[in-house]
């Protein structure tokens, strides 16, 4: 690689000009990385319904111009001042959930939701000094959730980095920064099915069925899928999934159905669509006196959750997470399940595309079509 450190890069990004208009690839100068920031060559990236969330800005905030992206994986290009933790050639994820490792929750082993570097989506400039990194003739671009990774160069914070093996393939381990890691924790960290148990996973995209399957690898024996797109039910048979109910296909609320089919509902429940009449049914889902129901999908900006009290008292437990509760320090170790064959990713992938076509990312995301389509950064 040629020494850019200290000097601006002009580089290929996609830019989101205005909510739901497809992407433009612009020439963007990224400007160095300052106090604990770390600049980042992305090599691949992937599109998760969260970017489309924020490009819709129908129930998010909309911020335009904006870098869209945070599932990906690349090589640190340059460090600045205060760095140590990673080296230039370092093989890293940019994660948007970071660590700080000061506050109560970096010490804390069981939260992610760092004081400093928590998932922040309406921020749309770098923490050291309220500005963007990126600009096209001197008007600043802004990021998104830290990572911004629809650029073939980016700025994040240092612990907002991941450093990982650098023999793993950058291509198949690209899921584990954000749709995978989510699911997998959503299961095996939150959502903790005990063996023999049934669970009950809403939405099988990449984020449920990699909660189908930690729910696998927990030992549940049932797995019960639920989408309302019926074609996702073949593919869900890879990931463990054994029954499936589409809930268009019954007249009343799937809650009732899953009761029916479990004698009183399920041990466990993980939502992951977003939709929050799915979170209500998720939760109420789950058998009385021990059920857990986690939600995982990011809702409307003006959702509200409602169910009766008395589902609460009867001993059903609610909770929530943000990237299955996994720090950002914990994703070598997937990596290394990958590299040992005990963690399979490939099946996960079903497009890929060079970073010129990414719109198409969004074509497939909005049909339904497939899990993550990886987007080739050199192409
Ligand atoms: P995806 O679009 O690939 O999959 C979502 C699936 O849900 C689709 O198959 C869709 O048909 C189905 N669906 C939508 N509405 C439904 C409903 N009412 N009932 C049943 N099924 C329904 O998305 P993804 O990338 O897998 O992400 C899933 C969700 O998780 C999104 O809301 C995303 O924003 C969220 N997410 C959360 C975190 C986190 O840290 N909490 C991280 C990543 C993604
Ligand atoms: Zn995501």
């Amino acid at each position: 690689m040629v020494n850019t450190a200290g000097q601006v890069i002009r580089c290929k990004a996609a830019v989101a000009w205005e909510a739901g208009k497809p992407l433009v690839i612009e020439t963007v100068e990224v400007a160095p990385p300052q106090k604990m920031e770390v600049r980042l060559k992305v090599l691949y990236t992937s599109l998760c319904r969260t970017d489309v969330y924020f490009w819709e800005a129908t129930g998010q905030k909309p911020l335009f111009p904006r870098i869209l992206g945070h599932e990906a994986s690349g090589i640190v290009e340059s460090i600045g001042e205060g760095v140590t933790d990673v080296q230039p050639g370092d093989h890293v994820f940019p994660v948007f959930t970071g660590e700080c490792k000061e506050c109560v929750h970096c010490k804390s082993k069981e939260s992610n939701m760092c004081n400093l570097l928590r998932i922040n989506t309406d921020r749309g400039v770098m923490i050291h000094d309220g500005k963007s990194r990126f600009s096209i003739n001197g008007k600043p671009i802004f990021h998104f959730v830290g990572t911004s990774t629809f650029s073939e160069y980016t700025v994040v914070h240092v612990g907002c980095v991941a450093k990982i093996n650098p023999l793993a393939p950058l291509d198949k381990v690209c899921g584990v920064s954000c749709g995978i890691t989510t699911g997998l924790g959503a299961a095996l960290n939150v959502a903790k099915p005990p063996k023999g148990s049934t669970v009950a996973v809403f939405g099988l995209g990449t984020v449920g069925l990699a909660a189908a399957e930690g729910a696998r690898i927990a030992g549940a024996s049932r797995i019960i899928g639920v989408d309302l797109n019926s074609s996702k039910f073949e593919l869900a048979t890879k990931f463990g999934v054994t029954e499936f109910v589409n809930p268009k296909e019954h007249n009343k609320p799937v809650q009732e159905v899953i009761a029916e089919m479990t004698d009183g509902g399920v041990d466990r429940s993980i939502e992951c669509t977003g939709n929050v009449d799915a979170m209500i049914s998720a939760f109420e889902c789950v058998h009385d006196g021990w059920g857990v129901a986690v939600i995982v999908g990011i809702p409307h900006k003006d959702a509200v959750f409602k169910t009766h009290p008395m589902k609460l008292l009867q001993e059903r437990t609610l909770k929530g997470t943000f990237f299955g509760n996994f720090k950002a320090s914990d994703l070598p170790s997937l990596v290394e399940k990958y590299m040992n064959k005990e963690l399979e990713l490939e099946k996960f992938i079903t497009h890929e595309i060079p970073f010129t076509e990414i719109n198409k990312a969004f074509e497939y995301m909005l049909k339904g079509e497939g899990l993550r389509c990886i987007i080739r950064m050199d192409g």
